[in-house]
């Protein structure tokens, strides 16, 4: 009978309540031998397949599972330790080697992370040496041998695939590539023997990199790597799974020689499909078809689903479909099952991971065995929907119509920079080389335990308002003490930048066990936008005011952007991300100038995750900046000349990013950029930047007291590049994660290296 198969392609390994994280900590803690560490995981990963069998799924993973990260395996897998590693010795990578790439150790540090694609996951980047590599196991067969063994399943082990593996690495030269195919097919053509003698039937290979802007000439390289490796394993099935959008040379890809083609068919803006359609999809091949989304929490509208399925259908024929997420599940959480304080319109229009194989399944049963089968959840699916979308939180119709008219609008600042800024410096009165830092103070434990007592009740609001105005008092004054010319009020109130103001603002709702991985051991848990957000009541003025009121310095106001709220939370689909935003942006506004009117001259609005945001194909990012600039001006641009708008950002690769950093207009930016500051006065060498500018002077990411004369040394290599007087002094970042001595001893030198540089430069004039 010609029927559809449901098949995941990835499932979350953290656990429900995170046991996964807790696990990993406690053998990092010593407090469980490498025996244990590995049975609790063993039980961890085993039931994850349980799940997914008991659930009904034909086709499960292996191999999605990891002690860290699916990069860093393959990585070990391929002998690529970094020489730095000293402990290695070749062979199999031991643990600790393995947690020391990944976290460091205490002589060494560890490897770089960097974003997974467009999602909030990070992998290890592999450093690639082609003398290095060399197989050190089959990672893949030995899951597929336990899942056989213990569980009787046969399953289909996940690897990442050459080109996408060799594209984010980092380490050689382009001119090196060919050379590097050359000896990376090899070790997959071996595992991938290993497992064709082994007996699997498929083996999924990924190969997200497909969906970027690649060229004709590199999807080249990608069909000869498949006509090779499809050449060495003619009896080994092999899907070749891509995501996040549509793939970017569809013809060629489905005519590379491997038996399956895995589809996202909901991030791909309707190309896959239509491509499907038009080009039609090969006889002799399965199509995974990615129907249900693996990045959003919100359950999918069934009807629309099988209208998906059924223009699928006719197109390929149902023995060769499998209904699958869009991508792993790694990037929700696991079930909303233990979302116990929920309003029950949220919680009915909820799907994690779980509930996301069961629509799956409910999908492939109502194709297989009629309609009527599954009639009952569809029915059901409907009035979730109808509820959550006439609800009162969907309906605020003066934010919509707030947003449609602010979206016809053009948004800036009364005068150009050059008139306001010299009004904002008469108005301030600062010294030139002026210094400050990014926001966020320690948040000591002290800091973390009075947030807690106030969350369980032992202390009233007023109990935890004293205590965050002490903080503020304190702070204040060692500011001062230490020299700041421009001062914060600390953000102890604040847990977290997005889920604080999410809490402030109608719209949102919080879960209670949707944690998601973020890298390694640390999983987040954001915000979910379910409703139309507005502004209640000022959210931030009140520590501002009460800052300020300490001190005859200026006290920066302290807010996080638009679009750094609407990257860094899970949001609604049934509008745009767009309008979201702007959504969001309007009610920044009211903020914004709710704390102008209470006196707060400089405000500092945050956008470290604008960058992020930017979408994988060249040909959508004009399209996600303009909306995104734009909301930062309808927050930032209502203000009087003399309010000075800082913006901050935290991401290195900024030669790229100018034009549009200008564009946001604010007055100063602030950027980090200690780690990489060579390259990025490098980009100011080329393209003239005319406005104020703090290039971060030292890193916030390690303890270490930078000595005065290194921040001299920064100070000066910046100012060769910008101007003196559009040249801010800061470290690169919040310092939240920082001790308090190490703190202290950073800013006193930091202010101490702008004197110095301030008195040569007095100096210099004079004998000018
Ligand atoms: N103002 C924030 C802080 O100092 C900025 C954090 C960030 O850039 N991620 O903590
Ligand atoms: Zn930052």
């Amino acid at each position: 009978m010609d029927v559809l198969k449901s098949s995941n392609i990835g499932y979350p390994r953290i656990g429900e309540d995170r046991e996964w994280k807790r696990t990993l900590e406690a053998y990092w803690a010593g407090t469980l031998n490498e025996t244990e560490f590995m049975a609790q995981l063993e039980a961890i990963r085993l039931g994850n397949l349980q799940k997914q069998r008991d659930q009904g799924i034909d086709i499960i993973p292996v191999n999605d599972f990891t002690l860290y990260d699916q990069m860093l395996d393959m990585s070990v897998m391929f002998g690529l330790v970094p020489e730095r590693y000293s402990a290695y010795k070749g062979g199999t990578v031991p643990l600790s080697v393995y947690y020391s790439m990944a976290r460091g150790n205490k002589d060494e540090v560890a490897s770089e992370m960097t974003k997974w694609f467009n999602t909030n996951y990070h992998y290890i980047v592999p450093e690639l040496k082609e003398s290095q590599l060399t197989l050190t196991e089959n990672k893949p067969l030995a899951a597929y041998r336990e899942a056989k063994e213990k569980l009787g399943i046969d399953t289909k082990p996940v690897i990442v695939g050459p080109y996408t593996f060799i594209s984010l690495s980092k380490g050689y030269e382009k001119s090196d590539l060919p050379a590097i195919i050359l000896s990376l097919l090899p070790l997959y053509t071996k595992i991938l023997r290993e497992l064709e003698q082994e007996g699997v039937k498929w083996v999924q290979i990924d190969e997200p990199s497909l969906v970027s802007s690649l060229s004709k000439d590199e999807m080249k390289t990608v069909t000869y790597l498949y006509e090779k490796l499809n050449e060495a394993v003619p009896n080994l099935n092999i899907m070749l799974q891509t995501y996040f959008d549509a793939v970017e040379h569809y013809q060629e890809v489905i005519d590379l020689p491997v038996q399956g083609i895995g589809l996202d068919l909901v991030h791909d803006k309707g190309k896959n499909l239509s491509n499907l359609q038009t080009v039609g999809f090969p006889q002799d091949k399965i199509l995974g078809a990615g129907v249900i989304d693996g990045k959003n929490i919100w359950l999918s509208d069934l009807t629309k689903k099988i209208k998906l399925v059924e223009s699928i259908t006719k197109h390929v024929a149902e023995d060769r479909i499998w209904l699958q997420p869009s991508c792993s599940l790694l990037h929700v959480p696991v079930t909303v099952r233990n979302e116990t304080e929920l309003a029950s319109e949220v919680k009915e229009a909820l799907a994690f991971a779980d509930e996301k194989l069961e629509e799956i399944t409910l999908l492939v049963r109502g194709n297989n065995e009629g309609p009527e089968s599954i009639e009952e959840k569809v029915t059901a699916n409907k009035a979730a929907w109808q509820t959550l979308n006439n609800s009162k939180a969907r309906n605020h119709k003066d934010v919509q119509s707030a947003v449609e008219q602010a979206k016809q609008q053009s948004h800036g600042r009364t005068l150009p920079f050059k008139q306001r800024y010299q009004k904002q410096q008469a108005y301030f009165n600062l010294p030139f080389l002026p210094t400050t830092t990014i926001g966020s103070f320690p948040q000591t434990a002290e800091v973390k335990q009075a947030r807690g007592k106030f969350k369980r009740g032992e202390w009233t609001a007023d109990q935890y308002e004293a205590f965050v105005n002490e903080e503020i008092g304190r702070w204040i004054d060692i500011q001062e003490e230490i020299g700041l010319d421009v001062l914060v009020h600390g953000e102890f109130e604040r847990t977290d930048m997005v889920e604080f103001f999410g809490h402030k603002l109608g719209g949102f709702v919080f879960l209670e066990k949707g944690w998601v991985q973020s890298y390694g051991s640390r999983c987040v848990k954001p915000p979910v936008i379910y409703g139309d957000v507005h502004f209640i009541d000022p959210m931030t003025v009140k520590e501002s005011v009460y800052a300020q009121a300490l001190t005859k310095k200026t006290v920066k106001g302290m807010l996080t952007g638009p679009v750094t709220i609407l990257n860094w939370s899970f949001v609604r689909d049934d509008i745009s991300r767009e309008n979201i935003c702007y959504q969001l942006a309007l009610a920044l506004k009211q903020e914004v100038e709710a704390l102008e009117s209470a006196g707060i001259k400089m405000i500092q609005v945050d956008e470290p995750a604008l960058r992020e945001g930017l979408p994988l194909k060249k040909s959508d990012r004009d399209e996600y900046l303009n909306w995104a600039v734009h909301s930062f001006l309808i927050s930032t641009s209502s203000v009087e000349d003399t309010t000075q708008i800082h913006t901050h950002m935290c991401y290195c690769d900024f030669n790229s990013f100018m034009d549009v950093i200008s564009s946001l207009d604010a007055d100063v930016i602030s950027i980090e950029t200690s780690r990489s500051h060579g390259e990025l006065a490098s980009a100011f060498e080329e393209k003239t930047y005319e406005k104020g500018i703090g290039l971060g002077v030292y890193d916030i990411h390690s303890p270490r007291v930078p000595a005065v004369e290194e921040m001299v040394d920064m100070i000066e290599r910046g100012i060769k590049v910008l101007d003196k007087d559009q040249f801010w002094i800061n470290p690169d970042c919040g310092l939240k994660t920082r001790g308090v001595p190490e703190t202290v001893a950073s800013l006193k030198n930091m202010v101490e290296a702008a004197t110095v540089v301030r008195n040569k430069l007095l100096v210099q004039q004079e004998n000018d």
